[in-house]
Parts: structure tokens; sequence; C-alpha cells
């Protein structure tokens, strides 16, 4: 009986580590270095280029909001036995700095190495506009700035993380054609993508399209009357057919703009988190895909 009670116990223990162990850079490889991504998306474009040589994890999961994420105790033991913390930068994660002062933790920035698009409006004005990733054709400078990274941490692999990126980068490069080839054969007035958070700016000013939204970077708490009136009038003066918001915040704004000037919503998009694991945005790659798609279906 008592050994019942044990094999009971052991299998719960093993079904709490399976299901807490979701992704597959979960699994246990004790001989492997770790990298350690402050969110999703990041993760999954190192994942591309490590391939097999390093465990790759994220400290925010699918879905969570990353700006002002609180990390947590087993963030920080996660990131102790990381050989390197790497974050997007430009002010995306306000929790970086005090996370990492406590590590002894090498640390990659990826915006260290970026040009960055300014915010030109309000409290955030001057500031840069953290949502560089949005654009394929900045997706491919993470993709060289992660390969040169993880060849300063194994020099021998670096032919391997080399041709890894550049298998990846094809596969974003073929996204980057297509979308420019759709903006260029689009009108002159049917270049407007409004959405809740200004997140696109890096899409809108890489690809010729004019950017418009309801507050600048996460901060929903922003909407002033102000913004909505200008949004519905420059959603009805310019006829534009669709408006958008992100998978991480609440549409409900966007669709009082729907209802005042009858244009579609044309869906959620995702910017600062990969869908949970069973969605339909949950590689970089394809939240590419779906944005993209939905922008395509929803401004043409
Ligand atoms: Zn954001």
């Amino acid at each position: 009986m008592r050994k019942n009670y044990l094999f009971l116990f052991l299998s719960f223990l093993i079904c709490l580590n399976i299901s807490s162990c979701k992704r597959t850079s979960y699994k246990k490889e004790p001989n492997k270095e770790i990298i350690l991504a402050s969110f999703t998306v990041l993760a999954d474009i190192i994942e591309n280029v490590a391939k097999d040589d390093f465990v790759v994890r994220s400290i925010a999961q699918p879905g969570i909001e990353v700006h002002g994420y609180q990390p947590t105790p087993s963030d920080l033991i996660k990131a102790s036995k990381a050989s390197v913390f790497i974050d997007n930068g430009f002010g995306f994660e306000l929790w970086a700095e005090k996370f990492v002062s406590n590590l002894q933790v090498k640390r990659v920035t990826i915006s260290d190495q970026l040009d960055p698009i300014f915010i030109s409006e309000d409290f955030y004005e001057g500031k840069p506009n953290p949502h560089a990733w949005i654009s394929p054709k900045r997706g491919m400078i993470y993709v060289d700035i992660i390969v040169d990274s993880l060849s300063e941490l194994q020099p021998s692999k670096a032919e391997s993380f080399k041709n890894n990126g550049q298998i990846y980068k094809n596969k974003i490069s073929k996204i980057d054609k297509d979308f420019s080839l759709f903006v260029n054969n689009l009108e002159k007035n049917n270049k407007y993508l409004v959405t809740c958070e200004g997140a696109f700016s890096y899409l809108t000013n890489d690809y010729g399209l004019k950017e418009a939204y309801l507050w600048p970077v996460n901060a929903e708490s922003q909407i002033t009357p102000k913004r909505m009136a200008r949004t519905i009038s420059l959603v009805k003066n310019k006829k534009i057919p669709s408006v958008f918001c992100e998978s991480t915040v609440s549409n409900e704004s966007q669709m009082i703009v729907v209802s005042e000037t009858g244009a579609n919503y044309g869906g959620d998009l995702f910017v600062d988190s990969l869908s949970q694991d069973n969605g339909n945005a949950n590689t970089y790659l394809k939240m590419l895909q779906h944005n993209l798609t939905l922008i395509k279906k929803g401004i043409e």
C-alpha cells in the first residue's frame, strides 16, 4: 500500500515537471550552456540560430505583458544558471536593469547595435520606440547580432551559427519581399495602419506605410479624448477600411473607433509576445506571417 502512495507521489512530481516545461527548450540538458532571453520573440529567434548547441529560455512566458513584467525569484534562479542574458533594450524591458544588477551574468542588449526610431509624442517624446523586431527588415539584423553573440560564446561553432542564421534570414527575407511588393502596389490613400499601441513604427517606416494609434507605448491609460477623437476623424476622413489591436491588450477602445466609424476590426496583432504553443503565432516567423496577412487583408 505504501509503495502505491510513493508511486502516485512520484508520478505527481513528474507530471508537475512536464507541465511546467512545455517548451522543448526546457528539457533538462545539464551539459549545455543556457541562454536566457527577456521575452518569447527573442528566445525564438535565438533558438533558430543556436539550434541544439544551447538551451534557450525566456523570462516572460507567452501571452505575458513584457514592458512592466515583474521578475519572480525563480527568474533570478534561471538567470544565475545562464551563460548570457539577452534583452531587447530601447527601454522595452523596464525591469531589466534592476534584474541584472544583482547577477553575475553576461548581458547582450540587441538595441545597442540598432538604429532607433524615436517616439514623437507626449511623455515618451524623444525616447526610442522599442518594437524593432516587428519589421522583418530589422528582424534580419537581430539574427546577425545573435549570430555574433553566440559565436563569441562558442567560437568553435561560429560557422554553424552563421549557417543557421543565413537559412533563417532567407525565410524572413521571403516575408520581407512579399510585404514590400504588397505595399508598393497599394494606392497612396490606402497606406494607413491604425493600431492600439504605437508598436508598428519600424514596420510602417521600413515599408512606406503611415501609422496611427490610440496610445504611444504600452499605457492604455494614456488614451485621451483628444487622441480618440483624432483617430476617429482620421479613419473617417481617409476611409480607412480596418483598424487593429495587439494581442496582449484589450481591444475595447479600438472597438469604439469601429462603432464610431463603421471600419472593420482587422484582428489581433502579435507584438510583445508569441502566442501559446498551440496558437497561430507561436514562432517569430508565424507571428510575422500572422500580422502581415491580417494587415494585407485589412487595408487592401
Ligand atoms: Zn509593446
